[in-house]
């Protein structure tokens, strides 16, 4: 196995998934890494969890997911979110609470990936651009990983590493310089770099390659599954803006 898709913050938006999975069968990926938030806002939580287990993905849990099974206080959350965090608790079939509550905070693969939602010690910290990455490269190395960390929660694709931030709108990223890299893939379900279409990032783990990739996909379909399960209106706006 070496060419993965790296998936961030789904956000339960089913014909976004969708979307990215087919350009990331299209393009060979053999494997989904997914780092969390993969449920809250969208309309089709059990439908994303369903093909995600289906895939056998790998998979890490966002501060949203957390939520909905009783693991972050939901003061936190702004009153949407926290309709969306409520709305998917009373909405998820048993198999799914189960799979949510399972899934680990961070995991290591192939000895020098690390996988998180938030920052290396914290799945509600933002990485946003501009932050100081020495701290982070203690905790990488802390976690006994020393060469890439990918993370989402800000829904921002984005490279990094201690000299140099490269924003990751679409096309490849040489990694030949120092490491190490904090690399987020952006979000498929809710983009918020006024760029609507899905964003995902395709990983050679064996050449090192990353490439950035966005996939349109059916917004109407989104916004009509959030209206019909009754979620907050503003929740499907803001997907056709991508903010
Ligand atoms: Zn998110």
């Amino acid at each position: 196995m070496s060419v993965v898709a790296i998936l961030s913050d789904i956000h339960a938006n089913l014909p976004a998934l969708e979307a990215v999975l087919g350009d990331a069968d299209r393009l060979g990926c053999e494997k989904i890494w997914s780092l969390g938030d993969q449920v809250g806002y969208g309309g089709s939580p059990n439908k994303c969890l369903d093909l995600l287990r289906e895939r056998d993905a790998v998979c890490v849990m966002g501060n949203h997911d957390a939520a909905v099974v009783n693991l972050e206080d939901v003061r936190w959350f702004n009153s949407n979110a926290r309709a969306a965090v409520e709305w998917t608790r009373l909405n998820l079939t048993g198999e799914n609470l189960e799979y949510l509550v399972g899934l680990p905070d961070s995991r290591v693969v192939h000895g020098h990936h690390l996988l998180v939602h938030g920052a290396p010690d914290n799945r509600s910290r933002y990485l946003l651009p501009g932050v100081d990455l020495f701290n982070e490269a203690c905790l990488l190395e802390a976690s006994g990983v020393a060469e890439m960390c990918f993370y989402g929660h800000t829904h921002l694709p984005m490279v990094s590493n201690q000299e140099k931030t490269w924003q990751g709108s679409a096309g490849m990223v040489d990694l030949s310089a120092d490491g190490p890299y904090f690399i987020n893939p952006g979000s498929v379900g809710q983009p918020r770099d006024n760029n609507p279409n899905a964003a995902w990032l395709l990983l050679d783990t064996v050449t090192r390659r990353i490439e950035f990739h966005r996939v349109a996909y059916d917004i109407e379909r989104a916004e009509s599954l959030i209206h019909a399960a009754g979620l907050p209106g503003r929740l499907a706006e803001r997907l056709g803006c991508g903010q």
